[in-house]
């Protein structure tokens, strides 16, 4: 392609032309005068067949040059309007690229060889503070942005690898010191710029400001510290899990091990047990519902259960938890606690409230809330249901004769035997100082009066025990009532087995008094 443009230089072009036009007109004129002398020997004849001639060489090479001139004249003219076009798309083309350049949201600069500004866009104006005008055409604002001289050097000392062309920069940090003093960190990708020839004319940069991209990273990893420190601090285990039916642990917190005895990384994803494997028998159906019927609501639900350790230790937990959507999928996020301590105190609390603390027996309260209960179970069934009212005889003696202490020993060996001596469905409470009930379901009048006359042989027949080795002869008088026979409801069944524990003591003592059906109450 060179070669051939080498050849057909216009200067060569024309001398051939040129020649070619000689060397044919040459020919032509001494070829025809030869033949013209020949075949016109008149001189006169001769004379004007040469003019003739000539007027036609001249016609016809006026002829060839308008052909030539007028296709290469319409060329020209082909070649014009395609240039004006080119030079048009040309200067858009410019256009367009200065006008991305200086719109662009990202620091572009041009640098030339010497480091010296030749293009600063608008977004560089704007996180610089430096305008165009103050920067163009020097190095200054070098020592303007990097004012620390070794920060300085080791900047330009990596420009000026660019330039000599070792490589493209991606993603090059500096921090720069803006023109109101603030600093923001600029992420580069520059590299060399070059013109036709390969010279290099330059360095072409593209900052981004990641300043407040890079502060909000920051804080986020600061927040997850925080967070992780205050979950791993947390009494109990912190989780997000699927609601699926395995409950499926997406993350624990490192309270997973003490809770459960597993490792967090052996429950995340099932791993090797999943959570619903751990809530003991039948928990999971409950817990189901509680969660269910919370997200329903949209509120958060609060659940108490028993999960098995993988020590094989059952514990009680204490869960509260919220749905949340996550990507679309609604997930599971909360705290579990390990209560097995206030389920204990609880439990040891509730004992206290419904026992009598000397003999552990039932308390009066509670002895009425069962006797409503055992009520309301024998009128619903049709069942019977007895009451043994049982008062120690003579037990102020006791105390006269012992000592107060001495008279709590034998309270609490006798209402030991009675409870030890009555079936396990029995109720047996302390109604008040010495003072005892039996609730018998189950029991007829004289299944009931059996089981009176039983008690108090026992208790007749056994010594009781003063608390210093020495044992004291101990009666009992009991009055014995029957559902419905001696009353409907608990005050009217317990008076009347009360009346009749007092005809006991008055009949003598040591003895069981049935309390009287209508109509042994009429007639009497
Ligand atoms: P009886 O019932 O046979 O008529 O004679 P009693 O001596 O048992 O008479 P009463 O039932 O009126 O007396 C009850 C006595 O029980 C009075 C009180 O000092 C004594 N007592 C009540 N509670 C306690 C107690 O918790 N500990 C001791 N040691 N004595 C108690
Ligand atoms: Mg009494
Ligand atoms: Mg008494």
């Amino acid at each position: 392609m060179d070669k051939l443009k080498g050849r057909y230089t216009p200067l060569r072009r024309s001398l051939w032309v040129v020649g070619v036009y000689l060397l044919a007109a040459g020919l032509w004129i001494t070829f025809s005068d030869y033949l013209v002398g020949r075949w016109f020997p008149d001189p006169e004849t001769l004379n004007r067949v040469q003019t003739y001639k000539g007027i036609l060489f001249v016609l016809v090479t006026a002829l060839v040059l308008f052909l030539v001139l007028m296709r290469q004249f319409s060329n020209d003219r082909t070649m014009l309007s395609l240039h004006h076009h080119q030079r048009e798309e040309i200067r858009q083309l410019n256009q367009f690229r200065e006008s991305v350049i200086e719109r662009a949201n990202v620091w572009i600069n041009v640098l030339d060889p010497m480091g010296c500004v030749v293009l600063w866009n608008r977004a560089a104006e704007d996180i610089s503070g430096y305008r165009r005008d103050e920067v163009l055409g020097s190095d200054e604002i070098w020592s303007w942005l990097y004012p620390d001289d070794d920060d300085r050097a080791r900047i330009r000392a990596r420009a000026g690898e660019i330039l000599r062309d070792e490589g493209e920069v991606v993603g090059y940090e500096t921090r720069i010191t803006a023109r109101d003093g603030s600093q923001r960190l600029i992420s580069w990708n520059s590299r060399s710029l070059r013109n036709d020839d390969g010279e290099i004319v330059g360095s072409i940069a593209i900052g981004q400001d990641i300043t407040d991209i890079r502060e909000a990273e920051t804080t986020i990893r600061k927040r997850e510290r925080q967070l992780s420190t205050l979950m791993d601090n947390l009494p109990g285990m912190a989780y997000r899990c699927r609601y699926d039916e395995y409950w499926t642990m997406l993350f624990v917190s490192s309270g997973c091990r003490d809770l459960t005895g597993y490792e967090p990384s052996e429950l995340v994803n099932n791993e090797w047990v999943s959570f619903a494997e751990l809530i003991a028998n039948g928990g999971n159906e409950h817990i189901l519902r509680e969660v269910e019927s919370a997200i329903g609501n949209a509120e958060p639900f609060s659940i108490e259960y028993t999960i098995v350790r993988k020590d094989g230790q059952r514990i009680w937990v204490w869960e509260r938890g919220r749905a949340v959507e996550d990507n679309g999928e609604l997930v599971l996020e909360g705290i579990i606690l390990d209560i097995s301590d206030r389920k204990a105190l609880e439990d040891e609390l509730s004992e206290l409230a419904i026992r009598d603390p000397l003999t552990g027996l039932f308390n009066r309260r509670e002895m009425a809330r069962l006797l409503d209960e055992e009520i309301v179970r024998a009128k619903r069934y049709g069942r019977a249901l007895s009451l043994l009212w049982i008062d120690l005889d003579h037990f102020k003696n006791i105390n006269d004769d012992y000592g107060h202490a001495a008279g709590d020993s034998v309270l609490k060996a006798t209402s030991g035997l009675l409870a030890d001596s009555v079936r396990s469905v029995d109720v047996i409470g302390r109604f008040g100082g010495e003072e005892f009930v039996i609730l018998l379901p189950e029991m007829d009048r004289s299944e009931a009066s059996e089981t009176a006359e039983r008690l108090r042989g026992l208790i007749s027949d056994t010594p009781q025990p003063l608390g210093d080795g020495r044992t004291v002869p101990l009666t009992i008088s009991i009055g014995a009532a029957v559902f419905p026979d001696n009353g409907a409801d608990a005050s009217a069944l317990c008076a009347a087995a009360d009346k009749a524990m007092y005809q006991a003591k008055s009949n003598g003592r040591n003895q069981v008094v049935l309390a009287p059906l209508a109509e042994e109450a009429h007639n009497s």
